[in-house]
């Protein structure tokens, strides 16, 4: 019998590429546990004409957490209107945390003069604009709506001033556009700053996410931990993976309170399908965020030690990493190298 067992979404495009590669690395690691795929993903809608089987739900209910490979939603507009798998695993399971860390790893060519970042984006991940209120009001007008609730609002404020606490961050900073939507982000602000409250020791402020947007391309260093809602979390995640060398290396996980999924903050790159180029660490990244999550801790620094000697000879020899990082390795060698420094 394992120790764990684990859910595994393959995904869609390159998913099961680096999901491949992510479970050879817990494999050579030493990570006692079952790998249990499941039937979801775009794949699995076209099959079964649902994003998550009944048989996905079940095995997922039996598991320690998910580990998820990206996967593909076409995009409205067309005939075909999927809800994200990834949405629909955060809403359903309650997921409501997503914790996107930005920090930078050695040797890594990255677009700026900052070498040294180190924040974390905790995007509240079950409602705001994705909540998926939308409609046709007429043929000439359509709506989506930004749904805030007081739960919603105290809870990821809480998350992110206790995940500072744990780990003796100084900053939690609120991004919001409460001089617009100020219904919304005036109402979030005020759980926010009544939350701080419980938090004496650490520094709070809430600033408008156009000068956050700014101060991430200019002086990223301001932040330290980041609370924000889930559409402006989800495009300044992006642009902070940028700020540390690229999608490829941006690990991420969804927390609940009793449960948790790990995915990448890529997506399922569909134009790089099938050709073994794209780069495998924010996945294995994301597997280290689940070993903490479950309390492997020493598994996890091994996997983390390895990638991180991995990205630094890749500096030296670029046969070593994948083309974004400047190399010409497939993901597949490149999984080898990191599994060779495993130590
Ligand atoms: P994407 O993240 O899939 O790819 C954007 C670009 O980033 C790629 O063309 C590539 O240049 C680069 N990139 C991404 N992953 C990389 C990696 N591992 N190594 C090196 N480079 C990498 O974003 P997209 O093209 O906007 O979306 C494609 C599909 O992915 C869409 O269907 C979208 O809905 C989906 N998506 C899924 C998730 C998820 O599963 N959580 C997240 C984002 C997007």
């Amino acid at each position: 019998m394992a120790k764990y067992h684990i859910a595994l979404i393959e995904g869609d495009g390159i998913g099961p590429e680096v999901i491949g590669c992510a479970v050879r690395v817990l494999e050579a690691v030493g990570f006692d546990a079952e790998f249990v795929p499941i039937e979801a993903g775009y794949w699995a809608y076209k099959k079964f004409g649902t994003q998550v089987t009944d048989s996905a739900w079940q095995i997922i209910s039996e598991s320690d957490c998910i580990l998820k490979g990206p996967t593909t939603t076409p995009p409205g507009g067309g005939e075909t209107r999927m809800k994200s798998v990834a949405v629909t695993l955060r809403q359903k399971l309650d997921l409501y945390a997503n914790v996107r860390p930005c920090k930078s790893r050695p040797g890594i060519p990255v677009p700026t003069k900052f070498t040294d970042l180190d924040f974390v984006i905790v995007r509240e991940n079950t409602e705001g604009l994705y909540k998926g209120v939308e409609f046709e009001m007429d043929e000439d007008m359509v709506v989506s709506l930004r749904v805030f609730t007081r739960k919603g609002c105290e809870r990821i404020s809480r998350f992110g001033f206790e995940l500072a606490r744990r780990e003796k961050r100084k900053k939690v900073t609120l991004i919001t556009k409460a001089n617009i939507l100020q219904v919304t982000d005036g109402f979030f602000t005020d759980i926010f700053n009544k939350v701080a409250e419980d938090y004496p020791e650490i520094e709070h402020e809430d600033i408008f996410v156009d000068r956050a947007n700014m101060y991430l391309i200019t002086r990223p260093t301001y932040f330290d931990v980041i609370v924000t809602s889930n559409l402006f979390g989800d495009i300044l995640s992006d642009g902070a993976a940028g700020l540390i060398g690229g999608l490829g290396i941006a690990p991420g996980a969804n927390m609940g309170d009793n449960f948790a999924m790990f995915e990448a903050v890529h997506g399922s790159a569909p134009r790089y399908e099938g050709m073994r180029k794209v780069n495998p660490t924010a996945m294995i990244l994301s597997s280290v965020m689940m070993l903490k999550y479950l309390g492997e801790d020493a598994l996890a620094e091994k996997v983390e030690n390895a990638v991180d000697k991995v990205l630094v000879d890749g500096q030296k020899n670029k046969e070593l990493v994948t083309y974004d990082l400047g190399g010409t390795a497939t993901n597949d060698k490149m999984t080898d190298e990191i599994i060779k420094r495993l130590e």
